[in-house]
């Protein structure tokens, strides 16, 4: 049982260290890696709720699309309000 255990939170501990560098290597910057344009906010009901710290954003100069971090405050008003 120990060793069960102990293979599971090996594989929590993996888990963590991978969703952590995943999330710092995410762009934090509101402009397109491509162009330099401004992106504009998609809005993801499920996203917002599994994980409320990254966004969806999308180009409209080039159409890039990705996931970008969420802005500090944005993150600090959301969790002082509720
Ligand atoms: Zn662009």
């Amino acid at each position: 049982m120990l060793v069960v255990v102990v293979l599971f939170a090996t594989v929590l501990l993996r888990a963590g260290i991978v969703l952590t560098f995943v999330y710092l290597i995410l762009p934090t910057k509101r402009v397109c890696p491509l162009c330099g344009a401004q992106l504009v906010l998609i809005q993801h009901s499920v996203l917002r709720r599994l994980v409320p710290v990254v966004e969806h954003r999308w180009c409209l100069e080039c159409g890039w699309s990705g996931i970008v971090r969420q802005a500090q405050s944005r993150v600090i008003n959301r969790a002082a309000r509720s």
